[in-house]
């Protein structure tokens, strides 16, 4: 059988996240001991260790046929590949910063400026979307210390606290781009790689899934039931199981994580008692 590559970030800020991603799809792997390429025990595919910024090119010319990456990378580098899922991790932004003393009072402010960024290509069409005419002067790397050493006058980088920011004495003025960790594929994929690509999306998707849910068990009066069930958002139905204790029932049911906080308060005012709350390993839908 045909093996699906899948190009990952050697060490930085997504390896980690992408590795585990991968195990809790259940793919067992030799991981560590600093090897470039890998492959899994229990499953068709071959891991390829890269930088981040290559793996756009790789994908594009089918050397990997899949990658994660940020959306950040995947829309700067402009290579003719897919988003075929958003991982949810890895969020981040790419913002604009200027010196903090700076009487910044909006976009205008970038004309005739100059801004450093290792992004030219999104920063270049974000200028031009939105008429500034300013210099985009590209560097490498340690762009916030820019402005400092007279190079530019602000800075488009990757942001997530803003601490590194602050730290250089840099203030965030706009949010050019909200970024998170994605799976991009290769555009023409032949038929046996895209069917063992399907498996693993099923096995992606059942995990976010289940990364989103939360198993609730509480315990509650009988006559409380029906208002109970009413208050739990249904996905199904949930499982009604009488309790020893006479007059009550023990109910089961998935929720969404994000919904949960919203409605805990009301389920204890409507009498609901030892509430669990537990974490799901995967949900198959
Ligand atoms: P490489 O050596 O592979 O080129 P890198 O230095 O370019 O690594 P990292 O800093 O490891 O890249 O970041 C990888 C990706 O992680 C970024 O492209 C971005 O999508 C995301 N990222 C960057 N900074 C943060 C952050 N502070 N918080 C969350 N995600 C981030
Ligand atoms: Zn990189």
């Amino acid at each position: 059988m045909s093996k699906l590559k899948i190009a990952i970030q050697k060490s930085g800020r997504l390896s980690e996240k992408s590795i585990a991603l991968l195990e809790e799809c259940g793919l067992k792997f030799p991981n560590g001991g600093g090897k470039l390429i890998t492959e899994s025990s229990n499953f068709p595919v071959e891991i390829l260790f890269l930088r981040d910024d290559d793996i756009p090119q790789y994908v594009e010319q089918n050397v990997a046929h899949i990658g994660i990456i940020g959306e950040n990378v995947f829309l700067e580098s402009e290579k003719k590949i897919t988003i075929v899922e958003k991982l949810n991790f890895s969020a981040c932004r790419l913002s604009l910063a200027v010196p903090k003393e700076t009487d910044y009072e909006g976009l205008t402010f970038f004309n005739n400026k100059k801004v450093a960024t290792s992004y030219p290509n999104i920063l270049g069409n974000y200028f031009r979307e939105n008429g500034i005419n300013a210099t985009v002067e590209v560097i490498s790397g340690s762009v916030e210390i820019a402005p400092g050493i007279g190079l530019a006058d602000g800075i488009c980088d990757i942001v997530s606290s803003g601490s590194t920011l602050l730290s250089n004495g840099l203030k965030e003025v706009e949010t050019v781009l909200k970024s998170q960790a994605v799976l991009v594929s290769n555009q023409n994929l032949d038929e046996e790689i895209q069917s063992v690509l399907n498996k693993l999306l099923f096995r992606i998707r059942s995990v976010q899934k289940a990364r989103e849910n939360k198993y609730i068990l509480l315990n509650t009066p009988n006559n409380q039931l029906e208002k109970i069930i009413g208050i739990l958002p249904g996905m199904n139905s949930p499982t009604i199981l009488p309790l020893a204790k006479e007059g009550w029932s023990s109910l089961h049911s998935v929720i969404s994580e994000e919904k949960f906080w919203d409605i805990i308060d009301e389920l204890k005012e409507a009498g609901a008692e030892g509430i669990l709350v537990v974490p799901i390993e995967k949900m198959i839908l």
